[in-house]
């Protein structure tokens, strides 16, 4: 959290000027009033029809709230997007790496790709 100088409340200095992640503005209300508000609780859960297929399956997301917010949103334009430093997120969507070289018995996955 930080307070910029004309008031407002923002999640990190990287997003300034973002609507959705300004919490408020201290000229207008008590910053402890804006800590424990409604726009807070929503900035900080997990949107789950706005984050991806890999974070949804993943297990480090209670804690890891899909990443960094200004990453993602510089990079996807969505600030629940994975993080695009998310070795996880690479992992889960690799079928090489996720699935044991991301062949089958049957050849299946090598007559999808053509
Ligand atoms: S950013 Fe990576 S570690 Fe975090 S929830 Fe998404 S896949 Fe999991």
């Amino acid at each position: 959290m930080i307070v910029l100088p004309n008031g407002d409340v923002s999640v990190c200095e990287k997003v300034l000027g973002v609507p959705e992640l300004t919490m408020g503005n201290v000229h207008s209300e008590p910053l402890a009033d804006i800590w424990i508000s409604p726009k807070v609780k929503n900035i900080l859960a997990t949107p789950l029809n706005r984050i991806s297929e890999a974070c949804a399956r993943c297990e480090n997301l209670a804690d890891c709230r899909t990443g960094c917010f200004a990453l993602s949103l510089s990079v996807a334009g969505n600030p629940y997007a994975t993080d695009p430093r998310c070795w996880q997120a690479s992992y889960a969507n690799n079928p090489y790496l996720r699935e044991g070289g991301g062949t089958t018995d049957d050849g299946a996955d090598e007559d999808a790709a053509r």
